[in-house]
């Protein structure tokens, strides 16, 4: 069967061809394919500044510089795994129900196919649509929310959705479990305390950045896990979870965040979990200054990458 990797920049200079997400085939297939980078260039759902559309762009241009070991983890990403840039679903801009019928379209034969979507954004509204899909073929998931804000107000600008309402639609419309559910690294300034509350009547596990200073990225690690424990699972990052000095490029930042490393560890914690799919949502690559957003963002899709390659040895191992 035919195996799907990146181009050795060792042989071709990363900088020469056709950019595609770490050099990876531009394929349009599910044969002997694991997993399948798909960008969703949306951005007409934002509260404040836009340009995530040209986000997929922007990160693909900047992973040509992932290699295929990840020392990290100690894994050969692609000994265990076959991959392609599964290119873009064609959004229809300014209509956001019709983007969704879209992403729906694209997302859900991958994951009939066993093949595990891993999507570039795109403002955070496009995570209902791609829960949509994952979920009529996995049946509800657990979610990990990595983000500085909760995004579950019922009504923004009385809209039902925007970036600022998906993880309220993902409960309403049963697509997740969430008491096996976390949101991770809140933060900022907000109207009220209702916002956090709302969240956790919603089901979810909300543990703020103030929280994390506190106990520490282990004993978080040990919670998530514990909470999400077999079940399936969207890991679903939004940029802003970062702190802007390591991730500037974003539509609604927040200060005190993550650091580069913190959110490397978080992800690289995750291992072991039953991964099904994830995005990294909201890097807008116009207001990324030497693109330092955008590395960390195609950085921390190849420590997803790298989640299910580990799945695959431990697997292995245990079998
Ligand atoms: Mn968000
Ligand atoms: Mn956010």
């Amino acid at each position: 069967m035919t195996r799907y990797e990146p181009k050795s920049s060792l042989h071709s200079p990363r900088f020469c061809g056709i950019r595609t997400f770490m050099r990876l085939p531009h394929v349009e297939t599910f044969d002997g394919v694991d997993f399948a980078v798909v960008g969703i260039p949306w951005d007409d759902a934002v509260s404040h500044r836009s340009g995530a559309r040209m986000a997929p762009e922007g990160i693909r241009r900047i992973s040509v510089m992932l290699r295929p070991w990840n020392p990290a983890q100690n894994v050969k990403v692609f000994d265990h795994l076959s991959g392609v840039d599964y290119g873009d679903v064609d959004i229809v801009p300014g209509y956001i129900e019709d983007t969704y019928r879209r992403i729906e379209a694209a997302f859900e034969p991958l994951a009939r196919a066993g093949v595990v979507p891993i999507a570039m954004g795109g403002d955070h509204s496009v995570t209902v649509a791609e829960l949509r899909a994952l979920a009529r073929v996995h049946g509800p998931l657990a979610v990990v929310h990595i983000d500085a804000h909760v995004d579950t107000l019922d009504l923004h600008f009385g809209k039902k959705y925007t970036h600022g309402t998906p993880f309220r639609r993902v409960v309403e419309e049963g697509l997740v479990r969430p008491e096996r559910s976390v949101q991770v690294g809140i933060r900022g300034p907000n109207y009220g305390p209702g916002d956090y509350e709302g969240s956790r009547r919603l089901g979810y596990d909300l543990i703020t950045m103030y929280e994390i200073e506190e106990i520490g990225l282990n004993a978080v690690l040990r919670r998530i896990r514990a909470r999400v424990g077999d079940a399936p699972v969207f890991v679903s990052l939004d940029i802003d979870a970062v702190d802007p000095a390591y991730a500037p490029a974003t539509g609604t930042p927040e200060v005190g965040g993550f650091t580069g490393r913190e959110i490397l560890a978080l992800v690289r914690g995750l291992r072991g979990l039953d991964l099904r799919g994830a995005d990294v949502v909201e890097v807008i690559p116009a207001l990324d200054p030497a693109e330092i957003t955008a590395y960390l963002a195609a950085n921390l899709m190849y420590e997803l990458i790298t989640l299910l390659a580990l799945r695959r040895t431990e697997a292995g191992a245990g079998a």
